[in-house]
C-alpha cells in the first residue's frame, strides 16, 4: 500500500479507502459475513482509511462496519457523514445532526469519528450549511466527538464555494475524477492544493457503471455514458484488459488526491483492487477507449438543489 497526508490533518490514510455504501446493500444484497471478511482483508493488505455513511442502507452500512472493526479501530482513520439519513430527507439542523452522530459512535462503536462530513451539502442552502451546520458540527469538534469535519456533494462549484467561505479539513467529490470525467482536476483540485484541503476522490469506477456487471439500475447518468462505458469495457476486454483495472489505475495514478474511495463487496474485490497499488495506465489501452469516452466525457447530471447545479449540468435518466 501507499499512503498519503490527510492535507493537513497530521493524519495519514492509504491511497486506496474502503467505500462502505457497499456495506450498505447499495450494489445488491451482500451477507454480514461477506462484508465483514473484505473490510479485514482490507486492513490486511494496508487500507487504513473508511468511509461510510448513516445513508448507506439506513444504518446498515455502520452497523456492519462497526462489528468488523472490533479490536481493530485504532488501526484505522474513520469518516462519516450526518445531514442525510433517508433516501427522501435531508435534515441538517442541528437538534439531527447531534442525534445522528450519536447514533453512529454508538453504531461504528467508537468514542470519536475521525472525519466527520456533511453529506451531499447540494440539497441545502449555502446559507445554512455556512450559518448553521457547519458552526454545529465545529461544536462537536470542540466537545472532542469528531476530530475534523468535511463536506461532501456531487457538483463541484458548491464545495469550492463553501470551502472558500469556511476552514473545511477535507472535500469529498465523486463521480468528478475517473476515465469518465476528469473536471475535478481543472477547478477544485488546484484550490483544495492551495488551501491545504483534503481532497477525497469518491466513485472511481463511477459507481459502478466502470465494471464488467455495470452500473446499478438506479445509476442516474444517460444513457449514452451507460453505452459508451460498456463500449469501452468491451474494448479492453478484447484486448485481455479490465475496465476497472484501467479505471482505478488511472484514478490512483493522481498524485494530488490524499485518497481514492472504491466501494468494496468482498474479500476478492479487496485483493484484485489492492494489487493495483503502484501499477500505471497502460497509455495504449487509454488511446483505445479514447474514441468511445471522449464524446460523453466530462458530462455532469443535475443533484441537488437547482442553485446549486453544476451550469452545464443535464437531467439525469
Ligand atoms: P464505486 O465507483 O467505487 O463502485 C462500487 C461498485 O464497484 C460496487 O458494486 C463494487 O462491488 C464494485 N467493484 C469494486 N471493485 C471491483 C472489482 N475489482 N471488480 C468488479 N467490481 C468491483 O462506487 P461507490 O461505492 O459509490 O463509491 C466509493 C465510495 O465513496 C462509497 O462507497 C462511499 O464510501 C463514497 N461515496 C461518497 C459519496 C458522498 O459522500 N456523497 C458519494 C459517492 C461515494
Amino acid at each position: 500500500m501507499q499512503y498519503r497526508p490527510l492535507g493537513q490533518t497530521g493524519l495519514t490514510v492509504s491511497i486506496m479507502g474502503f467505500g462502505a455504501a457497499p456495506l450498505g446493500n447499495e450494489y445488491g444484497e451482500l451477507e454480514t459475513k461477506t462484508g465483514i471478511r473484505a473490510v479485514h482483508a482490507a486492513i490486511e493488505r494496508g487500507i487504513n482509511f473508511f468511509d461510510t455513511s448513516p445513508m448507506y442502507g439506513r444504518s446498515l452500512s455502520e452497523e456492519r462496519l462497526g462489528k468488523a472493526l472490533k479490536g481493530k479501530r485504532e488501526q484505522i482513520v474513520l469518516a462519516t457523514k450526518g445531514g442525510w439519513s433517508d433516501p427522501e430527507h435531508f435534515d441538517f439542523s442541528p437538534q439531527n445532526l447531534r442525534q445522528s452522530l450519536e447514533d453512529s459512535l454508538v453504531r461504528l462503536k467508537t468514542d470519536v469519528i475521525d472525519i466527520y462530513q456533511l453529506h451531499d451539502i447540494e440539497f441545502i442552502s449555502s446559507d445554512q450549511i455556512l450559518n448553521e451546520t457547519l458552526p454545529t458540527i465545529a461544536q462537536f469538534r470542540d466537545e472532542g466527538k469528531i476530530r475534523f469535519i468535511g463536506i461532501t456533494a456531487y457538483p463541484l462549484p458548491m464545495l469550492g464555494e463553501v470551502a472558500a467561505q469556511w476552514p473545511v479539513d477535507t472535500i469529498l467529490s465523486y463521480c468528478h475524477y475517473n476515465l469518465l470525467n476528469t473536471t475535478l482536476a481543472d477547478s477544485l483540485l488546484p484550490f483544495a492544493k492551495e488551501n491545504g484541503i483534503a481532497l477525497i476522490n469518491a466513485s472511481s469506477l463511477h459507481m459502478g457503471m466502470l465494471t464488467e456487471q455495470g452500473a446499478p439500475s438506479w445509476h442516474p447518468a444517460p444513457l449514452k455514458v451507460h453505452k459508451a462505458s460498456q463500449k469501452a469495457a468491451a474494448i479492453l476486454r478484447e484486448r485481455g484488459s479490465n475496465i476497472t483495472e484501467l479505471a482505478l489505475q488511472f484514478a490512483l495514478s493522481n498524485q494530488d488526491i490524499s485518497s481514492t474511495l472504491v466501494g468494496m463487496s468482498s474479500e476478492e474485490e479487496v485483493i484484485q483492487n489492492a494489487n493495483l497499488v503502484g501499477t500505471e495506465p497502460a497509455e495504449a489501452l487509454l488511446a483505445a477507449v479514447r474514441p468511445v469516452i471522449d464524446p460523453i466525457k466530462d458530462l455532469n447530471w443535475q443533484v441537488g438543489l437547482p442553485e446549486n447545479h453544476e451550469p452545464d449540468a443535464v437531467a439525469p435518466r
